[in-house]
C-alpha cells in the first residue's frame, strides 16, 4: 500500500519524536470511530476518552498530515466570520451560545498543553494589523463585539503602539488580543495524539477510509480492514474528498502557502517582533506571520481556490514577506509548503449529523486552530446526549457554491478578487 509521508515543511523538520502507528488490518469494533487525525479528530477523541468512550482514530496519512500540521500556528479567537454575522444568520439563542463559545477553543488548547505536558512552544499574544482607517474602525467594532461576549483582554494599538510590536511601517494601527498566541502546530497535534493513546485510544496511520457503510452500527472501511462503531465522527476536512457527497457539495478545498526563513539572529528576530506576538493583517486575503522557537520568520498568505499546489511557493510568498519586512531582503528561505483548508460559502463551520450516528465538523474556512479544539468538545457533548451547543452550530444555514462543480472555483476566485481589489484601493 502507498505510504504517504508529511510534506517537507519546517514543522515536519522540527517535529518532536513520535511513533509510526500501524495501519488498520482486519475487523475491529469500538464505541466511536474518528476519521482523520487533525485537531478536529484528535480533540473529539480526547474529550470522548476522558468521558469513558472507547475510540479508534483512522488517519489516511500521519497524525497532523493535513492543515493541523501545516498551518500558521496562530491561535486566533472566534470564527472565520465573526459573531455579528452569526447573529444575523441564526436565532438569538443559538447566536448567544456561539458567542459564548467564541473564545473557548483557545482555552481548550492551553488546558491540553498543560494537562498533557505538550511541548509545542506556546507563546501568548496575537495582533490584528490594519492598513487603513476603515480596517481600524472594523477592529474597534470587533473589540466592542468581543467585549459584549465577555472577552476583556483586548487592547487597541495606534500607529506608534503597533510599530512597537511589529517593525513594519505599513500599518495604521491594530488590535492586540492577549489571549491569542502561537504554537508549533504539528507538535500540538503529535502531543494530542500521544494524549489520546495515554487514555487507551487507538490510532491507525496510513489508513484512508475508502467507504462508509451506513446503518445502526456504521462501518468505516479501509483497504485492509474495517471498524464497526456505535458512532462515526468524520473529521477529514479539506482532505476528505467525496467520502460523504452531501458534505462535498457545500464546501471547497483551498490552499494556503507558507514559508520559513533560515534562523535569524536574536537581534534581528527581536527587532522584527519584539514581543514575539503573532500577526495577521486585516485584508480579505490576509498575510500571517510569527517567529518560530528557533527564530525563523514563518510567513503565510495567498489562497488557491480548488487547492491546486502552486509550482513555486517562494515566488508567491517572498514578495509579501518583503513588503512587510524589507529589512529581510537577503534572508534565505529554508522551507516552503502548502496546505489545504476547507471553505464554505458563509465561511462558517459546517457541523451536523447524517442519520443518527454519523457526526461531522469541517469547513472552518481559514481560522480553525481554536474552532477545531472547541468542535471536539461540542461533538463529544453531543455523543453524550448533550446536544444544545452542537445544535446551535448544526443550525447554521449552508448553501452550495454558485457555479456548480465546474464553475465554482473561477467564480469564487472572482469574488475574492473583488475584495482583494477593495483592500488594495483601501475602500
Ligand atoms: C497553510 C494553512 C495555514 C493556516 N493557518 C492557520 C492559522 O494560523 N490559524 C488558524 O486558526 N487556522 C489556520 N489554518 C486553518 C487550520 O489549520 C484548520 O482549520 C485546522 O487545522 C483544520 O483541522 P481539521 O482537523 O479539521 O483538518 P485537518 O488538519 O486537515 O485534518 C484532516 C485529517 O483527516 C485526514 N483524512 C482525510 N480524509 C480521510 C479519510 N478518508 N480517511 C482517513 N483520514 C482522512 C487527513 O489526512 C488529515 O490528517 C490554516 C490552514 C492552512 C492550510
Amino acid at each position: 500500500m502507498a505510504y504517504t509521508p508529511y510534506p517537507q515543511s519546517y514543522y515536519a523538520f522540527s517535529a518532536n519524536p513520535a511513533p509510526q502507528r500501524p495501519p488498520l488490518i482486519g475487523e475491529h469494533e469500538t464505541d466511536v470511530c474518528v476519521i482523520g487525525a487533525g485537531y478536529t479528530g484528535l480533540s473529539t477523541a480526547l474529550f470522548l476518552l476522558e468521558n469513558g468512550f472507547r475510540v479508534t482514530v483512522l488517519e489516511a496519512a500521519q497524525v497532523g498530515f493535513g492543515a493541523s500540521g501545516r498551518n500558521g500556528g496562530q491561535i486566533v479567537n472566534s470564527y472565520s466570520r465573526d459573531i455579528d454575522v452569526i447573529e444575523r444568520n441564526t436565532n438569538s439563542q443559538a447566536a448567544a451560545l456561539m458567542g459564548q463559545m467564541a473564545f473557548e477553543g483557545g482555552r481548550v488548547i492551553r488546558e491540553r498543553i498543560e494537562r498533557y505536558n505538550i511541548q509545542c512552544d506556546l507563546k501568548n499574544g496575537g495582533v490584528f494589523a490594519a492598513f487603513t482607517s476603515r480596517q481600524m474602525e472594523h477592529l474597534e467594532a470587533q473589540k466592542r463585539l468581543w467585549e459584549r461576549y465577555g472577552h476583556t483582554q483586548l487592547e487597541l494599538l495606534d500607529r506608534q503602539a503597533i510599530r512597537r510590536v511589529v517593525a513594519c511601517d505599513n500599518y495604521v494601527g491594530g488590535l492586540l488580543d492577549h489571549t491569542g498566541g502561537h504554537i508549533h502546530p504539528l507538535n500540538l497535534a503529535l502531543g494530542e495524539a500521544a494524549a489520546v493513546e495515554s487514555l487507551g485510544g487507538v490510532i491507525h496511520e496510513q489508513s484512508p477510509v475508502v467507504r462508509i457503510e451506513r446503518g445502526t452500527t456504521p462501518v468505516a472501511h479501509t483497504s485492509q480492514g474495517r471498524v464497526r462503531a456505535k458512532f462515526l465522527v468524520v473529521a477529514g476536512n479539506a482532505y476528505l474528498g467525496n467520502l460523504l457527497p452531501e458534505l462535498a457539495a457545500k464546501s471547497m478545498p483551498c490552499g494556503s502557502q507558507v514559508i520559513a526563513t533560515e534562523p535569524l539572529s536574536e537581534e534581528l528576530a527581536l527587532s522584527l517582533l519584539p514581543q514575539d506576538y503573532c500577526v495577521e493583517d486585516c485584508n480579505y486575503l490576509l498575510d500571517y506571520y510569527r517567529l518560530s522557537a528557533d527564530r525563523r520568520l514563518i510567513y503565510g498568505g495567498g489562497v488557491t481556490y480548488g487547492a491546486r499546489d502552486p509550482a513555486n511557493i517562494e515566488a508567491i510568498i517572498r514578495p509579501k514577506l518583503l513588503n512587510t519586512f524589507p529589512q529581510l531582503q537577503n534572508v534565505k528561505i529554508d522551507f516552503a509548503w502548502t496546505g489545504n483548508f476547507l471553505l464554505t460559502l458563509s465561511r462558517l463551520p459546517q457541523v451536523g449529523r447524517i442519520g443518527d450516528n454519523i457526526y461531522y465538523s469541517q469547513g472552518c474556512s481559514g481560522h480553525g486552530v481554536t474552532y477545531t479544539h472547541l468542535a471536539g468538545k461540542v461533538l463529544a457533548e453531543a455523543l453524550r446526549g448533550q446536544a444544545e451547543r452542537f445544535d446551535a452550530f448544526a443550525g447554521l444555514p449552508h448553501y452550495p457554491f454558485p457555479g456548480g462543480r465546474l464553475f465554482r472555483i473561477p467564480l469564487t476566485a472572482l469574488g475574492a478578487g473583488y475584495y482583494q481589489l477593495r483592500d488594495r484601493l483601501g475602500v
